[in-house]
């Protein structure tokens, strides 16, 4: 029996617009489309934000409620993620959904530079957001855009503000943020495993370095993001056509490694989830 690969999909994100690719979805029908796609070719973690249907972000919980009803009704069992991300609101702004109860919410755990503004995470709001989850029972996707990030989480984690084990999200090629090098994963994969062994992880590669970022996942261990919000294009010449053709590329590749898309109620157990969705 090969190890299951959980594959997120990160769906819209804030940045790529229509104008970018139109398979970007934006309203909420075609979020929900997307996601159902990308769900039936494998993807077991929906990681959505919302936007306004002029594109801009937001982090209208009326809209989060009309997304997460879908998904749950069109994706059964597929594990609900809630981006809790800077560029959609302000401050508390950002946590004003989790009283809905999706599965998991991200939740990054300090500050860092973006390409053109702060990534801004004061420490006071870190635990705000932490101690909505844990009140609501939504389980945080930690995310580290810098190794500061990582031993930050951990010390959240021993101090209970975080519940044990982590799940935890590497970003790379963030321009200003950590550039996408297989060294800097294996140090971050062998201080988790040192200092958390029963954590879980996945990483993710911005534009070109997306499928690279997701091959060194695969190889040691981890588990894989993929989608729209981090990159539009299959290669230089070709954009996606949905955040399913993406999905079908990472699950087409956990043959290689000895690996195989996980199912839901693998995705589930892996994360200490309940098994329904
Ligand atoms: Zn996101």
């Amino acid at each position: 029996m090969t190890k299951p690969c959980i594959i997120t999909v990160a769906i819209t994100g804030s940045v790529p617009r229509k104008e970018d690719n139109p398979a970007v979805p934006i309203t909420v029908a075609e979020q929900i489309e997307s996601t159902q796609e990308a769900f039936e070719a494998g993807a077991t973690i929906a990681h959505v934000h919302v936007r306004k249907d002029d594109q801009t972000p937001t982090s209208d919980p009326e809209r989060f409620a009309r997304l997460g009803e879908g998904l749950r009704k069109h994706c059964p069992g597929m594990i609900i993620q809630f981006s809790t991300g800077g560029r959609s609101g302000k401050g508390s702004e950002r946590g004003g959904m989790l009283h809905l109860k999706p599965d998991m919410a991200s939740l990054s755990t300090g500050s860092c530079n973006f390409p053109t503004i702060i990534y801004e995470n004061h420490p006071t709001l870190v635990r705000e957001l932490a101690d909505k989850m844990m009140e609501y029972g939504v389980k945080p996707e930690i995310e580290v855009f810098d190794l500061s990030m990582l031993y930050q989480a951990l010390r959240l984690a021993d101090e209970g503000v975080l519940t044990k084990p982590l799940h935890v999200q590497f970003v790379f090629g963030v321009k200003n943020a950590m550039p996408a090098i297989r060294d800097v994963l294996a140090f971050q994969v062998s201080q988790l495993n040192k200092l958390m062994p029963e954590a879980t992880w996945t990483a993710a590669g911005i534009g070109r370095h997306q499928l690279e970022v997701n091959r060194w996942s695969l190889e040691l261990g981890g588990h894989c993001r993929t989608g729209l919000e981090d990159n539009i294009r299959i290669d230089r010449d070709r954009l996606a056509a949905s955040n399913a053709e993406l999905v079908k590329g990472v699950a087409a590749l956990c043959g290689d490694y000895g690996r195989h898309p996980a199912t839901v109620s693998e995705a589930r157990q892996l994360l200490g989830l309940a098994a329904t969705g």
